[in-house]
């Protein structure tokens, strides 16, 4: 699903240059979850980023789903973002003056789906997520854990192959991030290709794998013994 090869990334700064990603080699196959962990500063977003077609790298190869990445076009790039990538952030990134409906439709209007359809997709997915008698609810009436929640129904309304999170729990207690986690654990046993950049050791042994980033290097990865959130769902 996801092939990266010797990939390099610099941030130039006047007449500086930091050398983050130094030569980063990875695979995911279909239906992994796989955890993204370092210390701060270690590049874990910048991979993402990178990962989610939100940046681009200076060198190395990138191949999604057999498309390789760093031949498309800005417009091409564009297209495979928003049909291929749903995105979770550590700060919700919901749009304040809309509903949680219509937070989740968004992404279905992006794609030219019909307004029903979008409505009743939308409806769903909420659902999936336990809150469908919060659709009429704006972010604010929410807590921090259904935010997230809406979120994830926002970043799945769109079908993506892959789903990338960056500390989807890094803003919710360790309660409220169990209950997030048991969520992407429940996605991801529906099939869905999951990467979670987290710093927390607890929530990567939510995952099944654990990859751990160093001075710009993977240097450890591991499958885990899978720490089952079920209880919190
Ligand atoms: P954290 O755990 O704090 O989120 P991280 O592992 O996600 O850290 P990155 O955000 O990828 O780290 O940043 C890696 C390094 O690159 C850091 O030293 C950061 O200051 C630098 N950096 C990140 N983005 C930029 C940018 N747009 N311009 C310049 N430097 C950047
Ligand atoms: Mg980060």
């Amino acid at each position: 699903m996801i092939e990266i090869k010797d990939l390099h990334k610099s941030y130039k700064m006047g007449s500086n240059s930091l050398h983050v990603l130094k030569g980063i080699n990875f695979t995911a196959e279909a239906g992994e979850l796989v955890a993204i962990m370092g210390s701060s500063g270690s590049g874990k977003s910048t991979l993402l980023n990178i990962l989610g077609i939100l940046d681009g790298a200076d060198s190395g190869e990138y191949t999604l789903d057999g498309v390789p990445i760093e031949d498309l076009t800005e417009t091409k790039a564009a297209q495979y973002r928003n049909k291929f990538l749903g995105f979770v952030f550590q700060s919700f990134n919901l749009i304040n003056y809309k509903s949680a409906l219509e937070n989740v439709a968004l992404p279905l209007y992006y794609q030219k789906v019909g307004r029903k359809e979008r409505q009743e997709k939308a409806l769903n997915y909420l659902d999936k997520v336990g809150l469908k008698e919060w659709a009429s609810h704006l972010p604010s009436e929410l807590s921090g854990g259904q935010k997230q929640r809406v979120a994830i129904a926002r970043a799945m309304a769109a079908e993506p192959k892959v789903l990338l999170a960056d500390e989807p729990t890094g803003a919710l207690d360790s309660t409220t991030s169990y209950e997030v986690m048991a969520l992407i654990q429940k996605i991801n046993d529906e099939g869905n290709t999951i990467l979670v950049v987290t710093h927390e050791e607890d929530i990567a042994h939510m995952c099944k794998r654990i990859v751990h980033l160093k001075d710009g290097v993977i240097v450890e990865d591991k499958k885990v013994k899978q720490v089952r959130a079920e209880q919190y769902v």
